[in-house]
């Protein structure tokens, strides 16, 4: 594939905005067959993107790129048609009485080209599941994927080449670089995945064409353990989401707040549940590597750094394999009580690394994370009571999950996305749809009432 310069991006880009302009918006028909097309492929390539993915990652579970990579695209697709015909028909609304007997509509229109730009972490979910929304809105699209997850960057390219002409959907290959250069293209819209450290840099990029955005981006996420929890089922439950990809989720929980004095249980039930999920790392197929030797240095540096300061840290290494760097299997660990100034408190974990804190009172808990940037993701465990009231009120994050994580992600029916620091707008389902289309208001005025107070000559001023 040739090597993508800043004109090679903009020269696409303009091929795919000319054809927009030329072909109108296409019909709910073209859109249910795109869609459909879609799905058809990515169930056709499942075995390929799934070898893909797990030579990436130097392994990852064949049941986890299904389950978290390519169902969730084809179920987004298949609810997007499904719902297609009600997202696009244009809505009334009554203009006002001074007006009448006018009419008025909202009018969902495609917005030309939108850029998508993807992290490593779901490589397919987090480049289709956009598109899906993109091409339910009658958009053309261009999408960046990540440069840490190549093999499977170039089968989607090649899938996607195979499916649809470079002037409806086209993929852009390389890394940092291309993706700033990506970012000042002129985009209708550019949804962005990826580190609040880049969606920074992206919206400033994207500032120059006032291109609007969507900014899917990460944070640390908690874990509220209510006083009254079931322990074991909370402990069973976090185990699961965060060891998911070997926590390298946006959404896996970031750290546990629970009552003073339980740390020594979960501990016992999240390692008894650790143990049952992975009985052993090194050759286990379903327990996924950390993509790179960086992202392992890296996680391998927040252990250090919390045993240099003192924390005590919990290796669950069940069948005593100690997994050497090279396999970049990282044993789930835990750190129990981490002073605030460590990294592990300081930056998203996204590994298998979870801080185990605990709180005097709840209300102190709910201080803790509101002390904090807003998260992507919250989830609770406890009784549907007071406490978890307070919580949904007192605390501001992406989405929540109660007594499960992750789930919420899945929901199409509920939009998914950040807020403040975790990420801007959001998609999924009709939110997505709506992400990319302009509700065009349309007023149809009649022939007997044409603004018969704002003609002048208007003679004597209004009376208020
Ligand atoms: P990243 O920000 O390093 O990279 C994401 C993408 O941006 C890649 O395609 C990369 O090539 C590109 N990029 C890099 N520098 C760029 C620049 N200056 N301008 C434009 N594009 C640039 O993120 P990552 O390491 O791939 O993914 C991990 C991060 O993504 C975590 O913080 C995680 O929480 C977050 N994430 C968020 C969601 C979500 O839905 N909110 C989902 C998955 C991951």
């Amino acid at each position: 594939m040739a090597v993508e310069t800043a004109e090679s991006l903009a020269s696409r880009l303009a091929l795919q905005q000319r054809a927009f302009l030329r072909d109108g918006p296409p019909s709910f028909t073209q859109r249910r067959d795109n869609l459909k097309r879609l799905a058809h492929a990515v169930k056709a390539c499942a075995d390929q993107l799934v070898q893909a993915v797990s030579a990436d990652f130097g392994q990852r579970s064949r049941h986890e790129t299904l389950m978290a990579d390519i169902f969730p695209v084809i179920a987004a697709a298949r609810h997007a048609r499904f719902h297609l015909w009600r997202w696009m028909r244009p809505q009334r609304v009554w203009p006002g009485l001074e007006l009448a007997p006018s009419r008025a509509r909202l009018l969902p229109q495609p917005l030309g080209v939108v850029g998508i730009v993807s992290p490593w972490n779901y490589p397919i979910n987090l480049a289709l599941a956009p598109l899906v929304a993109a091409l339910a809105a009658g958009n053309r699209a261009m999408i960046k994927p990540s440069e840490l997850t190549p093999r499977t960057a170039e089968t989607l390219a090649e899938m996607l080449g195979g499916l649809f002409p470079e002037e409806e959907v086209a993929v852009v290959l390389g890394g940092a670089d291309i993706g700033a250069a990506f970012c000042e293209l002129p985009f209708d819209h550019l949804l962005f995945t990826g580190s609040t450290e880049v969606g920074r840099k992206v919206l400033a990029a994207t500032a120059q064409n006032l291109t609007p955005v969507t900014l899917e981006l990460g944070g640390k996420s908690p874990c509220v353990i209510a006083p009254d929890a079931d322990l074991t089922q909370a402990a069973a439950r976090i185990a699961i989401g965060k060891l998911l990809n070997a926590g390298q989720t946006c959404i896996a929980p970031d750290y546990v707040l629970l009552p003073a004095g339980k740390t020594q249980d979960f501990v016992r039930h999240f390692t008894e549940a650790a143990t049952a999920l992975y009985p052993s790392l090194l050759a286990n197929p379903d327990y996924t590597s950390i993509v790179s030797d960086a992202h392992y240095a890296r996680l391998a540096g927040l252990i250090e750094d919390a045993r240099q300061g003192g924390a005590e840290i919990v290796v669950i290494d069940p069948a005593r394999e100690q997994p050497p760097p090279t396999s970049r299997k990282l044993a789930p660990t835990l750190i129990l009580n981490p002073g605030d100034h460590l990294r592990s408190m300081q930056e998203e974990v996204f590994g298998p690394i979870l801080p185990v804190l605990d709180y005097q009172s709840f209300d102190a808990a709910l201080d803790f994370i509101n002390a904090r940037p807003r998260p992507l993701a919250l989830y609770y465990f406890g009784p549907e009571d007071l406490n978890l009231r307070k919580l949904l009120a007192r605390t501001r994050a992406g989405g929540v999950t109660v007594n499960e994580t992750i789930s919420h992600f899945i929901a199409e029916n509920l939009p998914f996305g950040g807020v403040g620091p975790s990420g801007m707008g959001a998609y999924h389902g009709e939110a997505g749809f709506r992400a990319f289309s302009h509700a065009k208001p349309v007023l149809l005025q009649s022939r007997l009432n044409s603004r018969i107070l704002l003609r002048p000559p208007y003679g004597k001023v209004t009376e208020m």
